[in-house]
């Protein structure tokens, strides 16, 4: 990865990802799919179950799409699927429950977030977007719950976090792929798209990864990678 070269200044645009880049998501996935593998164990290992899961989970993202509530679903459909029918109703109703838990996501700004786009918005050199996926409804929830969204000049809630998506964002804002920077924690959704059109990137890893946003990480000239979203501030000379 680039660790020398600041970000240029003709990058005017910072488009940041929410879940797992400013609060905290895919742990409330897993403590779901914790206790709908609990419910699960009498039909096989923690992994196995996982992998059918996931495997139900990617063949209904093309009618569901992302989020909690495509997640839900999906483990009500695959704990059906794998007891053969026997889950009792009791336990479809405790998975129901623990996917409504992740609705109450608290968002609450991961350590330093605040403070970064704080200092960001205060330069007055960028224009700030929230780009993320999921659940139209709960990402305003959480977007609310954070308290962040006085920092970003635009919010953008998207089905998919593909060129397609960032190149109408950019026309929208008639800005060329070289003055846009995404900033985000997943390698696959927030950077990989953006450098293949001539933009910028800054990859945050969060300490869990969702298995559908794993893909192969490369170096790239016009990409940083940062431990945490402070270390942007440099890279951009603040
Ligand atoms: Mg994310």
């Amino acid at each position: 990865m680039n660790d020398k070269i600041l970000i240029p200044s003709s990058v005017k645009v910072i488009s940041f990802d929410a879940d797992d880049t400013l609060w905290e998501n895919e742990p409330l996935f897993l403590d779901a799919e914790a206790l709908w593998a609990d419910v699960l164990s009498p039909y096989g290992t923690k992994e196995e179950l996982s992998a059918r899961l996931f495997e139900v989970e990617s063949a209904n993202m093309e009618d569901f799409g992302y989020g909690a509530k495509a997640f839900t679903l999906s483990l009500i459909q695959s704990a059906l699927e794998i007891s053969g029918g026997k889950v009792s109703s009791e336990d479809l109703v405790r998975i129901l429950s623990a996917g409504r838990r992740i609705l109450h996501n608290p968002a609450s700004p991961i350590e330093g977030v605040a403070e970064t786009l704080e200092t960001i918005r205060r330069s007055g050199r960028y224009f700030l977007v929230l780009m993320t996926k999921g659940d139209l409804l709960d990402q305003q929830h959480k977007l609310q719950r954070s308290a962040l969204g006085k920092y970003f000049d635009r919010v953008e809630i998207v089905s998919g976090k593909t060129e397609k998506e960032y190149s109408s964002l950019l026309s929208s804002l008639e800005v060329p792929p070289s003055a846009f920077l995404s900033v985000g924690n997943s390698f696959r959704s927030d950077i990989a798209p953006v450098l293949q059109m001539g933009g910028w990137g800054v990859y945050v890893p969060f300490r869990v990864t969702w298995e559908h946003e794993k893909v192969e990480e490369y170096p790239h000239d016009r990409l940083f990678q940062v431990d945490k979203i402070g270390d942007i501030l440099p890279l951009l000379g603040l």
